[in-house]
C-alpha cells in the first residue's frame, strides 16, 4: 500500500502508542446533522453538554438566512488577505459594528480566537519586554506570549498578592510590561478578578489585556463581556473576543484604541498573511451583534442563566464536586483521568455528552468532564442529563 508507514515517520506511531498507554488517546466525535442541545454523535443522539453554543446561535434562523443572502449577493470567499485585495466593506461594517457593542474606537477582526490573541500578544510586544500571565490562561495566549519572545513570567491562579509579587519585583523592567488573563477561565468556569487586576495593571504601568471568549455574549449588559460586567471600562487596554461561541459563527476580534488596531493592521501575522472571512460569515457575525443588542438577545442570556443556575443548583444537590465555577462552564470534579474518562464513556453510552479533560488540558490529579448548558436546553433535556449523570456518578463512586 502507498500509504504504509515509512521508517522516519514511525516515531509518530510510537508517540500515539505511548498516548494509548497513558488513557490519553481519544477519536474524534463526529457531528452528523446540526450543532443543538439535542445532537446525533457517531449515530447516538445524546444531550449536548460540550459546546460553546451559549445562545444557540449555531442554527438560529435570523443568522442562517444572512450567511445565505450574504452568499448569494457577495459570493462564498473574500480571496485574498486583508491587506492586499480581502477587505471587504462587509468586514469593515462588522468591526465598526463590534466596536460600537463594546464601546471602543475600534476593532479589527481575525480568522479565530486563537488566531486574535496568537497574532495580538506577538505583534504588540518583543524581546526587551515583559509578560505577566495567570497561570490558567488559555493555550492561544500562551502561543503568543512564546512567539512574541517576551520575558515570560506566570502568577498563580487569581492570586493577586502572587501576581503583585511579580509586578514589585519587576518594577523597574526597561521594556513594557502586559498583564493579561482570561475573563472567564475554560477549564474551571470562574471569572478574573478583573478590578484589582486593572488596580495592578495601573499601579506598575502595565498594558492591560483580557481574553472573552468565554464572556462574550454570556456576561455583561447583552453580553459585552468582563470589562461591562465588572465596571472596568476605560482600564483595559486590549479586549479580546471570540466570535466562535457564543456568537455562533467563526473568527476573532480585537477592541482598542484607533492607534492599537492600525498597529495591527501593520503586524499582526495571521492578519497579513492568511485569508479573510467569507462574506457569509461576516453577515452571520453582524447579525449576531444586532441580536445581542435586542431585546430577544437578552431573552436569550437570561435563559443562559437561568439553565445555567438550575444545572448547577441540581448537581451539586446530586452531590458532585462542581468546583469553583460562576459561569455557564460547570466541570464535574473526578480527580483520576482515567476514572474521568471512564464517566465520560459510560454517559456517552447513556445519551449524554460531557467531555473529559485530564492532564496536561487540566493540572494532574484534577481530572474532570466538563459541562455546558445553553440558552437552548430545554428543561426536560437538562433532567434526562441530571439523571444520567446521578445513575453513572453513583455506579463509578463519584458520588
Ligand atoms: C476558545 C477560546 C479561544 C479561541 O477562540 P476560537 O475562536 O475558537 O479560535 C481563545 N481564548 C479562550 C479563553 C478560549 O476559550
Amino acid at each position: 500500500m502507498s500509504t504504509a508507514t515509512r521508517p522516519q515517520m514511525t516515531y509518530l506511531t510510537a508517540a500515539l502508542d505511548d498516548l494509548r498507554s497513558k488513557h490519553r488517546y481519544f477519536r474524534l466525535r463526529v457531528l452528523e446533522g446540526e450543532q443543538k442541545p439535542l445532537a446525533t454523535f457517531d449515530g447516538k443522539e445524546v444531550v449536548n453538554l460540550s459546546s460553546n453554543n451559549y445562545l444557540g446561535l449555531t442554527t438560529h434562523r435570523a443568522l442562517r438566512k444572512a450567511a445565505l443572502e450574504a452568499t448569494r449577493s457577495l459570493g462564498v470567499g473574500s480571496g485574498a488577505v486583508r491587506t492586499i485585495a480581502g477587505t471587504m466593506k462587509i468586514h469593515m461594517d462588522l468591526e465598526e459594528q463590534i466596536a460600537r457593542f463594546k464601546g471602543t474606537e475600534a476593532c479589527v477582526v481575525f480568522q479565530s480566537g486563537f488566531a486574535a490573541n496568537a497574532g495580538t500578544v506577538s505583534a504588540i510586544l518583543g524581546k526587551e519586554d515583559l509578560i505577566i500571565s495567570d497561570e490558567l490562561n488559555h493555550a492561544s495566549i500562551i502561543d503568543g506570549c512564546r512567539l512574541s519572545k517576551a520575558n515570560i513570567k506566570v502568577f498563580a491562579h487569581k492570586d493577586m498578592k502572587d501576581c503583585e509579587r511579580i509586578c514589585q519585583e519587576t518594577v523597574n523592567w526597561p521594556g513594557k510590561k502586559l498583564l493579561i488573563t482570561d475573563g472567564v477561565f475554560s477549564m474551571d468556569g470562574d471569572i478574573a478578578p478583573l478590578p484589582q487586576l486593572c488596580d495592578l495593571a495601573e499601579k506598575y504601568n502595565c498594558i492591560m489585556m483580557v481574553d472573552d471568549a468565554h464572556s462574550s455574549g454570556v456576561l455583561g449588559r447583552g453580553g459585552r463581556g468582563t470589562v461591562d460586567h465588572h465596571n472596568c471600562h476605560g482600564r483595559v487596554d486590549i479586549q479580546v473576543g471570540t466570535l466562535s461561541k457564543a456568537v455562533g459563527a467563526l473568527g476573532g476580534y480585537v477592541c482598542g484604541t484607533r492607534d492599537l488596531i492600525e498597529f495591527l493592521y501593520h503586524r499582526a501575522r495571521p492578519f497579513l498573511f492568511s485569508t479573510s472571512h467569507p462574506p457569509s460569515v461576516a453577515a452571520t457575525c453582524q447579525a449576531a451583534f444586532s441580536l445581542l443588542d435586542s431585546p430577544a438577545g437578552e431573552k436569550l442570556i437570561r435563559k443562559l442563566w437561568a439553565n445555567t443556575k438550575f444545572f448547577k443548583r441540581r448537581l451539586k444537590k446530586l452531590g458532585f464536586n462542581t468546583g469553583i465555577s460562576e459561569s455557564p462552564i460547570t466541570p464535574i470534579m473526578v480527580g483520576e483521568a482515567a476514572k474521568a474518562f471512564e464517566f465520560s464513556r459510560r454517559l456517552f453510552d447513556e445519551g449524554v455528552l460531557a467531555v473529559a479533560l485530564g492532564y496536561p488540558t487540566v493540572a494532574e490529579g484534577k481530572a474532570r468532564i466538563r459541562t455546558i448548558v445553553t440558552a437552548t436546553h430545554r428543561r426536560q433535556e437538562l433532567e434526562r442529563a441530571l439523571e444520567t449523570l446521578a445513575r453513572v456518578g453513583k455506579a463509578l463512586g463519584i458520588i
